[in-house]
């Protein structure tokens, strides 16, 4: 369900960090998730995405910032507060096998949000249970069998029916089909996106493949070393990229199609350390347009590309006040 324009928000962050000791993760993050949308969060490994996700649905505490989820401040609720919170928002984890209690039936692993939130009466709970396996497209008999008896596929269906079996408004899907055979990851984001439908599930759905978030998101956030550097709507991204990060991370996706060819942009070097992120934009290293004395010194803040917000990115030269200097634009 895309909701544009004037869509509300379900979920506003105002300037979120998340410092582990002398590592910021997640540095000074604003942006919104509106209602019934889904929206794609991408970035290399160790760029803070999962960080940021977690922080979302509060299993990690912000060390800045507020996080609004339908109005309330959850950032740092505390004891019943948080608890009854938790309800609301859900996680869908990479690896769900990691998740389930190996020695335990998945029914009961299924069930066991509705125990924790106050549902005591078993043959209510056990209803519930059925009524997820069927939701998410497995049969009655499977929750008696132990988590070592599905295949991938089919324990990430099991994930989803746990995540979802409290009725949250929010839901974080970690990575949820890296893990999984190419051929079982389009079952997996299919199922989800007619949950989404079905359900009105507001979603962050988080990938290092751009590829895999096209087809989920409404919009999608790109991010890079604990800053988002690029948001807009998901047609918007795929034909006009603006960061070059996005430019770069877009031109690495295989095209299926042998007469058609992409430029490929090589990026320099790793990304670095976050233990000492480069100064002023921190792109700036493995930039190719990157102008010295500015990029190496400035940070760029998300602004806006052309006219309205519908499309930000933090880049001084394709969306700050150094356009000017883009030498794209100039060999254009
Ligand atoms: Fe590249 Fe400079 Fe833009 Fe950063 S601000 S992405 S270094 S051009």
């Amino acid at each position: 369900m895309i909701t544009r324009g004037k869509a509300m928000s379900l979920l506003t962050l105002q300037g979120v960090s998340k410092a582990f000791g002398d590592i910021t993760a997640v540095d000074d993050v604003s942006f919104e998730i509106r209602k019934g949308e889904t929206l794609g969060l991408v970035g290399e490994s160790g760029c803070g995405k999962s960080t940021l996700g977690r922080m979302l649905i509060r299993l990690l505490e912000p060390t800045a910032g507020s996080i609004e989820l339908e109005g309330i401040d959850i950032a740092h609720l505390e004891g019943a507060a948080l608890k009854a919170m938790r309800q609301n928002m859900q996680i869908i984890f990479q690896d769900p096998f990691s998740s389930l209690d190996p020695r335990s039936p998945v029914g009961n692993s299924i069930g066991e949000g509705l125990k924790i939130h106050g549902m005591n009466d078993a043959d209510e709970r056990h209803q519930r249970v059925l009524e997820m396996l069927d939701l998410v497209g497995l049969e009655s008999y499977h929750a008696r069998r132990f988590p070592h008896e599905f295949s991938g596929g089919q324990r990430q269906r099991i994930g989803i029916a746990r995540a979802l079996i409290l009725k949250p408004s929010f839901v974080v899907a970690d990575e949820p089909v890296s893990a999984l055979d190419v051929s079982v990851q389009a079952q997996v984001l299919n199922l989800l996106k007619e949950l989404q439908n079905e359900l009105g599930l507001t979603l962050l759905f988080i990938a290092h493949n751009l590829a895999v978030v096209e087809h989920i998101s409404d919009r999608v956030a790109v991010m890079y070393l604990g800053d988002i550097v690029e948001v807009t709507e998901r047609e918007m991204l795929y034909s006009n990229p603006t960061h070059p990060y996005t430019e770069a991370l877009l031109s690495a996706i295989p095209i299926p199609d042998p007469t058609r060819k992409r430029s490929r942009t090589i990026l320099k070097g790793d990304v670095p350390s976050p233990l000492d992120p480069p100064t002023g934009c921190r792109f700036h290293p493995r930039c190719p347009i990157a102008v010295e004395g500015i990029c190496d010194t400035e940070k760029p803040l998300l602004a806006p590309v052309g006219d309205g917000a519908v499309h930000r990115a933090a880049c001084h030269l394709r969306a700050g006040a150094y356009r000017h200097l883009d030498p794209t634009l100039r060999s254009a």
